[in-house]
């Protein structure tokens, strides 16, 4: 079976790609993490086709519920399936299967909300969710941010919780950029400290990605290269 994974539009419906709405027509099935909305999409474009849901539930199910098709495009809810959705799981299932797979380019919230952070791009580590239980949160988040940017995703109604904690790990002054419903109408950027995302978002809604700014490295203890070579000097040494 060929199976191509689609990445959809995060907001504006412009961003879909001429190679995804050319796999969407070909395809014989469009399976979907849901599929009311991928559904919408399609209408948009005015592709008819038939359609079956693999979500989170049914995703393990998939060899059984698209069995007899030949030629398979996967989409989730929004952006590139297999990032923080159950794209990854009907990936290795795939594989395991030896289905022939295709990964097209495409939209993600990750990569535009690092680039407009105004953060440092070079390293940069992508964590998805957080765990919801807060022990395991804090856990979590000792030291990801150590010499690297991190993305993270985060629900509107833990954006909060999840900003206190990294306060009380990196300090207020900690630098932070927050993408707020990103190319959609209200989209938003703010760029700032710890201290200052939280007293800008007060009530979060809509959908969120959080970058954070890369930590120092703690320098071990003990005298510099620059001190050591004066104490060389002071004892008349070259
Ligand atoms: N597969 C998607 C991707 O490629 O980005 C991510 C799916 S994940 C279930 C949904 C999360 O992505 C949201 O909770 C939010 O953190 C982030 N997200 C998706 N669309 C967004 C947008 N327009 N603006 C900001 N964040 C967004």
């Amino acid at each position: 079976m060929r199976l191509v994974l689609v990445p959809t539009p995060i907001g504006n419906l412009e961003d879909i790609t001429l190679r995804a709405l050319r796999v969407l027509k070909e395809a014989e099935v469009v399976a979907c993490e849901d599929t009311r909305r991928t559904g919408i999409l399609l209408r948009h474009f005015g592709i008819a086709k038939p359609t079956v849901r693999l979500d989170q539930h049914t995703v393990g199910r998939a060899k059984e519920l698209l069995e007899g098709y030949g030629y398979v495009a996967y989409a989730t809810d929004a952006g590139t399936p297999g990032i923080s959705d159950p794209g990854a799981e009907l990936v290795s299932l795939g594989l395991k299967e030896g289905w022939e797979l295709e990964v097209l380019p495409g939209p993600t919230a990750l990569v535009p909300a690092l680039v407009a952070s105004g953060l440092p791009t070079a390293r940069f580590a992508f964590e998805g969710f957080l765990p919801h239980k807060r022990s395991e949160r804090r856990e979590r988040l000792q030291g990801i941010a150590v010499g690297r940017t991190v993305v993270l995703y985060e629900a509107p109604h833990r954006l909060r919780d999840t900003l206190e904690d990294l306060l009380e790990f990196y300090g207020p002054a900690h630098p932070v950029a927050v993408a707020r419903e990103l190319s959609k109408l209200h989209e938003e950027v703010f760029r700032g400290s710890l201290g200052e995302a939280l007293e800008h978002f007060g009530e979060p809604r809509g959908e969120f990605v959080l970058v954070l700014g890369p930590k120092e490295a703690a320098t071990p203890q003990g005298p510099s290269a620059a001190q050591l070579l004066e104490r060389l000097r002071a004892q008349g040494l070259r």
